[in-house]
């Protein structure tokens, strides 16, 4: 099966939208079992766009566009698909229908460019798009089947999941894959490879295993191809099982959540709160830790102490600490963590102290220097490190993700 993606639009083309709907639907269709052979951005102009279709038409099994089928004047590619496929626009009756009715619900009716979006080439069929007014079409031409989406990543991600997945799993008959994710810290990737060499040896031929390692951690996955979905889990499951004992306490998780949501399950499972004292950081922490699910059963609250007044004045940081070791030091980071987790009253405290960058800290500390300070009413400890080449934007990312890393292993009593 021959599959490719094309994306339509100039923002792609000068570096203004990321184009992120092609990593989306590539690992989408990778979940049907579809693998994306080329993915390529184009201008959205209308020859642009005949030329790609007549470019990628042969040999590929499916084609899918994003972008372009918006109301306005540069959205083209409706147009460009009719002439392609030298047709003319007709009207859905249903699809008028619906949008109508959408419309009323809101008192709106109607104008004359929504009208134009209920008009689709007449060898193609409509894909429901209950979040936009543009449907997605559908068109098999010759041996291809061309599917055109439109380009805002949420319209776009809902008519995947709701028309195009099950439209195609059930034209190819396709098998289900079932990825599977661990994950691991504080293990040399030589060595864990190493660790885990006879069991890879030993894996079935239908199951594959690869190692994706991030900053400060590795993230391992199970892949199964299978007809049936229920047995390739339990066949993973199985896998995942003697996994276990021979990663040992580095293995953080088994599945594939986030930071956020696997310590909130760890807190939720020691029945512990957190808050925490944000500096470098600006109230990143506290954006991910309440973005999990059901973080108020553990989150109280944050304190975003990014001038050295308000860790003095409301976490009751010590001017003379400050004076003695700097604000960015292990020994202010530990008595933010503690100032605050007395001053929210949970169990746990969370702080950074560092310098984003470019300029020098008000001490003179370099660039890319951070403490992650972490206390409970029984210990209080400190970690640093250094990022000295980090965009700030990234610095504040990582930096979050290690504060909630470094709570995790704190609570798992390995810091
Ligand atoms: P609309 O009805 O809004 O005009 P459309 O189908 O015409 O939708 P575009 O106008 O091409 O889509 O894009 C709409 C918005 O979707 C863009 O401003 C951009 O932010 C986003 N977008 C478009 N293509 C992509 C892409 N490949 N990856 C991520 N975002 C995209």
């Amino acid at each position: 099966m021959k599959v490719k993606l094309l994306t339509i639009g100039d923002e792609i083309l000068i570096g203004q939208t990321v184009d992120t709907n092609s990593a989306y639907i590539a690992q989408k269709l990778n979940g049907i079992g579809l693998e994306v052979e080329e993915i390529i951005s184009i201008a959205d102009r209308s020859e642009t766009i005949i030329q790609a279709l007549q470019n990628s038409i042969s040999e590929t099994d499916v084609l899918i566009t994003t972008g372009g089928l918006g109301p306005t004047n540069d959205d083209v590619t409706k147009l460009a698909l009719c002439e392609f496929l030298d047709t003319e626009l007709i009207l859905d009756e249903f699809v008028l229908k619906e949008l109508e009715e959408r419309f009323a619900k809101q008192g709106r009716e109607l104008n004359k460019l929504n009208r134009n979006q209920t008009l689709l080439p007449k060898k193609s069929i409509a894909l429901r798009n209950i979040l936009g007014t543009a449907p997605g079409i559908w068109t098999e031409f010759q041996n291809t089947i061309i599917i055109n989406l439109p380009g805002v990543p949420f319209e776009m991600k809902n008519l995947m999941k709701t028309e195009v997945l099950p439209r195609l799993q059930q034209k190819f008959n396709l098998p289900f894959v079932v990825h599977r994710f661990l994950s691991v810290s504080d293990y040399p990737e030589s060595e864990l490879a190493i660790a885990l060499e006879g069991w890879e040896n030993n894996l079935p031929q239908h199951l594959h295993f690869a190692y994706l390692p991030e900053r400060n951690k590795i993230k391992l996955r199970i892949t199964g191809i299978g007809k049936v979905k229920s047995v390739m889990e339990k066949e993973i499951d199985a896998e995942v099982e003697k996994l276990v004992p021979l990663i040992g306490d580095r293995l953080d998780s088994t599945t594939r959540d986030t930071i956020e949501i696997i310590l909130g399950e760890k807190l939720k499972d020691l029945n512990l709160s957190i808050a925490t004292a944000e500096s470098c950081t600006g109230g990143n922490i506290s954006f991910l830790l309440t973005s999990a699910p059901g973080s108020s059963e553990y989150f109280k609250g944050g304190i975003v102490s990014y001038a050295t007044e308000v860790k003095e004045r409301v976490l009751g940081v010590s001017n003379e600490l400050i004076q003695k070791h700097t604000v960015v030091s292990s020994e202010v980071a530990e008595a933010m963590a503690k100032g605050v987790r007395e001053h929210l009253q949970t169990d746990v405290g969370v702080s950074t102290t560092g310098v984003a960058g470019p300029a020098k800290g008000e001490d003179g500390k370099e660039v890319g220097t951070i403490w992650i300070g972490i206390a409970d009413k029984n210990s209080v400890t400190s970690v640093k490190y250094f990022f000295p080449y980090l965009e700030r934007e990234d610095f504040i990312a990582q930096v979050s993700r290690l504060a909630l890393q470094n709570v995790f292993k704190f609570l798992n009593g390995k810091i």
